[in-house]
């Protein structure tokens, strides 16, 4: 299975390429490594490496800043075929995220600076916006940036942040106006190797995505010149945050639908081997609704995302379309997981079986991203006018 329907009409060529491209590295580079990496909590420097050497992270990024030029298909399909590979550690779903920031609102410095790195996975990035207080209530955040002379200093702290005990770059989401609401957000750019004061908490011990680092980060009066902050004025931050959502929301739907297809996979080759009353698991009537169900759902799903996809190239996607990618996708993969497991039975109990690790790591799909209920919330907003 690819991430293209038969009807993808954003694809060409050379996204078919790119896909042939990205699996063969996946299989060779990223799958004899995924057990390691949960293991281990972290996904190694080394793979991050060879996988801005093999073009992955660059898709949609500018030749002049070390990408290929192409388009959001390219990270779509990346990040699928991850997924597709059974992997959810390597964290590369938030540099994606990060690397858009920095393309729609960085200034020539900061494209020049951190562009090229991102991409070749020099350096990895994190989005900094929940807090121990606030989470769905992004405008409640409490850390600030104080203007301080030529600087701004940063005092707070962010939780469950991905790549956050690997990350050289961290976009904070800070308070520059604490009375403003909305409009006092801004997004400030942290270079963590540059500054006194910040601190990584410990990498937080998850019920799934064990091999994807998540940690609580603290700063204490770090301080960053004016030039960190991301765009040309303060106060933008909320407004940047709600039009990149859409791609992160969307990358959890294409994700959701890469575990799928994986999913699906491993079970029709277990209930094919395994045998009960004297037949194969797959000649159950059962077993092959079940799966006759999820195949169905995979498909459903693929159209969806791939129109997805159509609509963010044309910059067509809106934030209602976006989360029915993000709870929809996120939904069905937990129902499949589920059913997948099932048909393992006790053995899809197992840690060695990979359903075992895919079941857990669905779960967070619903919560990261925007919980569900907000997705929902956003979705009745566009309907309720
Ligand atoms: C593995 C992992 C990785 C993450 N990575 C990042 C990251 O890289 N960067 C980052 O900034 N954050 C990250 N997060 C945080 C994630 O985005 C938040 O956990 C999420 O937004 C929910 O916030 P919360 O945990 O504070 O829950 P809360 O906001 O406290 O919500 C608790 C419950 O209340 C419900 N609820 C809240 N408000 C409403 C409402 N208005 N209507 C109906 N129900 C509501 C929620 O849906 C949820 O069920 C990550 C989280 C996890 C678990």
């Amino acid at each position: 299975m690819t991430l293209f329907s038969p009807s993808s009409s954003w694809a060409s060529e050379e996204h078919h390429l790119f896909s042939d491209s990205v699996q063969k590295f996946y299989e060779h580079e990223m799958v004899p490594k995924v057990e390691n990496w949960n293991e281990r909590g972290i996904v190694d420097r080394d793979f991050w490496l060879k996988a801005g050497a093999a073009g992955i992270m660059g898709g949609s990024v500018a030749e002049e800043y070390g990408g290929s030029g192409g388009d959001m298909g390219f990270d779509s399909v990346a990040l699928y075929e991850q997924s597709r590979a059974g992997d959810g550690s390597w964290g590369y779903g938030i540099q994606s995220i990060v690397i858009h920031y920095i393309t729609t609102y960085g200034s020539p410095e900061q494209k020049a600076n951190w562009l090229p790195k991102l991409v070749s996975g020099e350096k990895i990035g994190a989005l900094a916006m929940t807090e121990p207080g606030a989470g769905s209530d992004v405008q409640s955040i409490k850390t600030s940036a104080q203007k301080d002379g030529n600087q701004y200093t940063i005092n707070g702290s962010k939780i469950f942040i991905t790549n956050g005990q690997s990350a050289d770059l961290v976009i904070v989401t800070s308070k520059t106006d604490k009375d403003a609401g909305a409009k006092g957000v801004s997004l400030i750019m942290v270079d963590t190797s540059k500054v006194d004061g910040f601190r990584r908490g410990k990498n937080l011990k998850k019920l799934g995505l064990k091999g994807n680092d998540t940690s609580e980060l603290f700063f204490e009066n770090v301080k960053v010149p004016l030039t960190n902050l991301i765009g040309e004025e303060e106060g933008q931050g909320f407004y940047q945050l709600m039009k990149q959502l859409p791609w992160e929301r969307l990358l959890i739907g294409i994700t959701a639908l890469g575990a799928i297809d994986y999913a699906l996979d491993q079970t029709v080759n277990y209930v094919q081997q395994r045998n009960a009353f004297g037949k194969r698991i797959m000649d159950f009537q059962n077993t092959r609704f079940k799966l006759a169900e999820v195949k169905t759902k995979a498909e459903i799903l693929r159209s969806f995302v791939n129109d997805c996809i159509s609509r963010l190239k044309e910059n067509k996607l809106d934030a209602a379309t976006a989360s029915m990618a993000k709870w929809w996708g996120s939904q069905v993969q937990n129902e499949v997981m589920d059913e997948c497991l099932q048909l393992h039975g006790g053995y899809g109990f197992m840690m060695e079986y990979p359903i075992a690790r895919m079941y857990a790591d669905a779960r967070v799909q619903s919560i990261y991203g925007g919980t569900n209920e907000i997705m929902k919330e956003l979705i009745a907003r566009s309907i309720d006018k």
